[in-house]
Order: C-alpha cells, then sequence, then structure tokens
C-alpha cells in the first residue's frame, strides 16, 4: 500500500502497518475519539524514519504513545496518526547505570526492568499507564518523581525523517510541561538511575499500585489527572468543594473517588467529555475564584 494515496511519485512502501479511517477510541484510555484518516504503526524507528521522509511537507501529523492523556474529538484526526507503542518498544541496559528506552515502551514496563537490574528511580513511572514518549512529552510524574529528573539524553525524529541525539540541557522541564526544540518527537531516551537493592523497588512499585488502585478508578476509563493542581492546591479538592463529584454529560460522570478524574461509564462521546471539562472549569472559577488549567491535551476536529 503506498504511504499517502495523493502522493503523485513513488513512496515508501512501509514494513509496519497502516490503518486507514481508524477509530481512535481503540488508541485512548478514555475510550472514545472519531477515526484519523490514517494511523500508521512503525514496524522500527528506521521504518518510521523512511515513512516521514515520504509524507508530504503539509500533511498534518499527531504522535500518539497510549492516548492515556488524550481527548481525542469525536471528528477525529486530519492527516497522520504515529503510533508508537508496540512500535518503538527496544529496552536495554546500556553503560551502568543507564537503560536505554525507545519511545514506545509503557512505564510499567520501564519500572521493571529497572529495578530487576538494580536501578532506582524509575519506579514511580510504574503507577503511570503510558509510554515513555508520552512521559517525556508530558513530563510525566507521580510520587515525588518526573521524568525529565532521570533523563540523561534523547533521540528525536523530525518530519524529514532526520534522527537526532540531544542533551536535556536543549529542554526545560517543569510541572507537567516541556519546552524544546519544535517540529520534533521523541523515539527514545536514556535514563540515568541510581545503584540500589532492586528488591526494594519492586516493594515500592507493589506499594504505589496499591495505593493508586484505592485512590484512583483504575477499572473504569479515564486519563487521570484532568487539571494541573493549581500552586499550593489539588484540582480535586477545589472540583469536590465546587459540588461537583458524581456529575455528569451523558456517560462522562466526575469520580465518585477522584475528583480529578472523569470516568466513561460505557457510551460517553469525546463532546460528552469536553463539555463536562467547560462546566468543572466554569463552576470552579465561580465558586473557588480559580481557573483551572487543562492537564489532558484535547485533539482533533468536532463531529
Ligand atoms: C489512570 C491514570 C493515571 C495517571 N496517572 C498519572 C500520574 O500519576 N502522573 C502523570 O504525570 N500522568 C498520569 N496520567 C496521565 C498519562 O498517563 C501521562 O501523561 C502519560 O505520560 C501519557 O503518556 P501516553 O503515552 O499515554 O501519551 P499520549 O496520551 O498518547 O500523548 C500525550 C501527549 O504527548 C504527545 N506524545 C506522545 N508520544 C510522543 C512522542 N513520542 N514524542 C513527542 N510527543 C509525544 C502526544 O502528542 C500528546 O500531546 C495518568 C493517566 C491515567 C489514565
Amino acid at each position: 500500500m503506498m504511504a499517502i494515496d495523493r502522493v503523485d511519485r513513488p513512496v515508501y512502501q512501509p514494513r509496519g502497518e497502516l490503518r486507514h479511517d481508524e477509530p481512535m477510541a481503540r488508541h485512548t484510555s478514555w475510550r472514545v475519539g472519531g477515526p484519523a484518516d490514517c494511523l500508521f504503526m512503525p514496524a522500527d524507528r528506521d521504518d518510521l524514519a523512511a515513512f516521514l521522509a515520504e509524507l508530504p511537507p503539509r500533511e498534518p501529523l499527531t504522535w500518539v504513545g497510549l492516548g492515556s492523556n488524550l481527548l481525542v474529538r469525536d471528528g477525529g484526526i486530519r492527516g497522520v496518526v504515529i503510533a508508537t507503542h508496540r512500535c518503538l518498544g527496544r529496552i536495554e541496559l546500556r553503560a551502568e547505570r543507564r537503560v536505554y528506552a525507545e519511545a514506545g515502551v509503557p512505564g510499567a514496563k520501564l519500572a521493571r526492568f529497572s529495578v530487576r537490574h538494580d536501578l532506582r528511580g524509575a519506579e514511580f513511572f510504574a503507577g503511570i499507564p503510558g509510554t515513555l514518549g508520552g512521559a517525556l512529552a508530558m513530563n510525566a510524574g507521580a510520587f515525588g518523581g518526573e521524568t525529565w529528573q532521570v533523563v540523561r539524553c534523547v533521540e528525536t525524529l523530525d518530519r524529514r525523517g532526520r534522527i537526532r541525539s540531544r542533551p536535556v540541557a536543549d529542554y526545560e522541564s517543569g510541572y507537567r510541561k516541556v519546552a524544546g526544540p519544535t517540529g520534533e518527537w521523541f523515539i527514545a531516551a536514556e535514563l540515568a538511575l541510581t545503584p540500589g537493592d532492586g528488591a526494594v523497588g519492586q516493594r515500592q512499585i507493589k506499594e504505589l499500585l496499591s495505593r493508586r488502585a484505592h485512590s484512583q478508578p483504575i477499572q473504569i476509563p479515564n486519563a487521570g489527572s484532568v487539571f494541573r493542581n493549581p500552586p499550593g492546591d489539588h484540582a480535586a479538592r477545589l472540583i469536590e468543594a465546587s459540588g461537583l463529584k458524581g456529575v455528569c454529560r451523558g456517560a462522562a460522570c466526575v469520580s465518585e473517588r477522584h475528583a480529578n478524574f472523569i470516568v466513561n461509564r460505557g457510551g460517553a462521546r469525546a463532546q460528552d467529555i469536553e463539555q463536562l471539562i467547560g462546566q468543572i472549569e466554569e463552576v470552579v472559577q465561580d465558586r473557588q475564584g480559580v481557573r483551572l488549567e487543562r492537564e489532558v491535551h484535547i485533539i482533533g476536529a468536532a463531529p
């Protein structure tokens, strides 16, 4: 199959899988989202680089990991979506204390791999249900750990298929945000970890997971915290204090267990979730005088 049907010249024949009109609901943890015009699951990084090099310069491009921080609107995504999960999955021990992982490696695997090699510092990734690429883009963190605290360098790919190695100094990271070179996406990172007792790390992972199971509605489709915590406060506290726990739009509801989570009770549309997000913002602003900032990324076209 040709990479893009509209291209009037010989195009690269990818080794990976190319799906047309692919429902994004299959690729997001909220289980909502309309179709992507084209979704590419590369066989490996070379396949991806060659595919991108052939892509028309104006073709819209979106990268998705596990879709655990994404609300894709019901009208879907125009252009090409690159899916890294199950595609860029290499993980290996490099020099002493260093773990090299590609962007599609899930956080849980990264945490387990590191403690198995008696390396500490990556345990917090265990409870973040996304890929390393998503964690790099979001500076994901939990229980005191943050992605960019353990990154030593990254590898990126641009839309002409060029791979670069970049030091941490090329990026500025803060609470759930990262700024750096534009027009590039993460394909891998090298983490610098601390030698330690892997058995202690395993126990820490178990404890983190059990704390999450008690405090988060992990059995029902959700996308984690919808809003960033404002300085010195918690979005969940503000939402709960505004009387919004349990409030629904269609099948999208503010979780009873964790007020900063919106759950899809089954059959919610992206539109329901987006409207509920807007309602929360308005009510919290009105009753608490705080403008909440969104942590989830909302992308795609309205239906
Ligand atoms: C139950 C639950 C608990 C959660 N707990 C936490 C938590 O404790 N801490 C936390 O920080 N987050 C948490 N999250 C949110 C989410 O898991 C993280 O933000 C995660 O890092 C997103 O990774 P992802 O692969 O799913 O990214 P996606 O949701 O697929 O993408 C997120 C953003 O990153 C971009 N992106 C993805 N891959 C790449 C790439 N390779 N290069 C460049 N950009 C890319 C996407 O375009 C998008 O803008 C939670 C989510 C859920 C569902």
